[in-house]
């Protein structure tokens, strides 16, 4: 953190001076001049909201319309405690009524999902632009931050002239105070309050780098390492990539596990060895296929988990595209197939129960001709046809990295930060916000509804007494 010299733009001081350009911050900007403050964003992308207009497949997911508090706390694993007040402040629906504020309606759709009408991620960055434009927020492109100048003392005088606290150890000191930050054209911008809205790790090359993280260290902050929890799965088998773009609305993902326990390569497709395994998780919900295995909110849901549950010892990933079809109804429906027309394949017949791409992708798993009429099928054929259609095997590869996770783990410790304000305690004119922070949450609008909801509070409280 040391300092570039000579220092420019010293002479100008904001009410608050906001750091990063996307959905977290965009809300901060917009509230904190609604309510006649004076505002600086600076984004180090040339566009602002670049990750956000990648969001829900470009459709953006803004929000989950979930009412309950307690579910929709439940959403952010351990640490969703913390989210209570600041939910209580601006929930679900105090989103939709700020777009509806700017003439974007939204609509609801499976599993509590809010996406614009628009279907369009763009039309939501619109939106957040003129809330900052409507509020003479100057926003500054091409902006990198580089470092924060600290000070030890309340009133901001003595800052140090070097990095701020990359010798402090054991916390952050009581009364300390950011006074400005740095950007890498060499200038020092001051402010009396500044926020840090830069993102996590997930997807680097939209602009969230984890910049924040190392200041946040530096400063005393607990931070926990920073790592990809919403993230797709990597799986090696050829079939699973074949159907490349296949998207299955209703699917269950299970993990079977050896029972022995045992250690080392163990083929997915060898029968007998997964005779007697035991399925350990079952998650349900929306599958895709992708070139380099599984994707969609099913397998981004389950990632951390079945992450984990392959450190025990062997496990084997089945995909189950008829979740609510028990595995002995579908045996007779083979069997009264062939009693009414025998003469037809087993191909058509599946065509019939799962999608089209599917059916030959089945017949292949099982090892049955495609083209075989449902007469001649041996009743060990019909068997693993049954079984695959109810659970088609695959092998886990690991999880995918960073540049394609949607979310990080990881981050500020939500214990660090008073929720009232999104101040961090210790620090009470720093705040942070969105993906900087420690919660493991689920996909479906619930990472969006954190940087509307800690943006919407961080405006409002920029100015007031701590
Ligand atoms: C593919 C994908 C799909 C997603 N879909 C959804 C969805 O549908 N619904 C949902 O709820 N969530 C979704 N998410 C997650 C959601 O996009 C994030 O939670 C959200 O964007 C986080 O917002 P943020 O403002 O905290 O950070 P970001 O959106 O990461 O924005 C941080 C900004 O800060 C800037 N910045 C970083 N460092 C600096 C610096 N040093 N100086 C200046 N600027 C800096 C970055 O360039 C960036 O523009 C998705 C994520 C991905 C990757």
């Amino acid at each position: 953190m040391s300092l570039p010299v000579p220092l420019r733009g010293m002479s100008q001081m904001w009410d608050v001076i906001v750091v990063g350009g996307g959905p977290a911050g965009m809300t901060t900007a917009g509230r904190a001049a609604e309510r006649g403050k004076r505002v600086l964003l600076l984004e180090k992308n040339t566009i602002l909201g670049k990750k956000l207009l990648i969001s829900g497949g470009g459709r953006c997911n803004v929000t989950n319309a979930t009412s309950d508090r307690h579910v929709l706390t439940s959403r952010y694993g351990d640490n969703g405690v913390h989210l209570h007040s600041l939910f209580a402040r601006f929930g679900p629906e105090d989103t939709r009524t700020l777009l509806r504020r700017f003439g974007l309606e939204t609509k609801v759709e499976a599993e509590g999902r809010v996406f614009p009408v628009t279907d369009s991620a763009a039309s939501v960055r619109d939106v957040l632009e003129r809330y900052m434009a409507g509020g003479g927020v100057e926003v500054r492109r091409g902006h990198r931050v580089t470092a924060l100048r600290v000070s030890d003392h309340p009133d901001g005088a003595d800052a140090p002239a070097g990095g701020p606290a990359g010798e402090r150890r054991g916390g952050p000191l009581p009364g300390r105070r950011v006074t400005a930050v740095v950007t890498s054209r060499n200038e020092e911008l001051t402010a009396r309050a500044v926020v840090l809205a830069t993102g996590g790790t997930a997807r680097p090359d939209t602009g969230s780098t984890g910049d924040a993280f190392a200041w946040l260290r530096e400063l005393g902050v607990p931070v926990r390492i920073a790592d990809s929890a919403l993230v797709p799965l990597n799986v090696p088998d050829r079939w699973v990539r074949g159907l490349q773009g296949v998207a299955l609305p209703d699917a269950a993902l299970i993990v079977e596990a050896l029972s022995d326990g045992s250690r080392g390569n163990a083929d997915v497709h060898d029968t007998a060895l997964w005779a007697n395994a035991r399925r350990v998780r079952t998650w349900r919900g929306k599958l895709l296929f992708t070139h380099f295995g599984l994707s969609g909110p099913l397998a981004l849901n389950a990632a951390a988990d079945i992450r984990d549950l392959a450190q025990s010892g062997p496990i084997r990933l089945l995909i189950n595209p008829l979740p609510g079809t028990d595995p002995a109804a579908f045996n007779k429906a083979i069997t009264s197939a062939v009693a009414a027309a025998g003469t037809r394949t087993i191909g058509a017949f599946l065509r019939g129960v799962v999608l089209p791409r599917l059916a030959g992708t089945v017949c292949t798993v099982a090892e049955v001709d495609e083209g075989q009429r449902l007469a001649t099928l041996t009743r060990a054929a019909r068997q693993r046809i049954v079984s695959c259609a109810t659970g088609m095997p695959c092998a886990f590869g690991g999880l995918m990295g960073a540049d394609k996770a949607v979310v990080s783990s990881g981050g500020v410790d939500p214990a660090a930060v008073d929720f009232r304000t999104m101040r961090l305690r210790e620090i009470p004119n720093l705040y942070v916000l969105g993906d900087l922070l420690d919660f493991n949450r689920q996909s479906g609008g619930y990472s969006l509804q954190m940087c509307w909801a800690g943006g919407w509070v961080a405006g409002e409280s920029i100015g007031l007494a701590p």
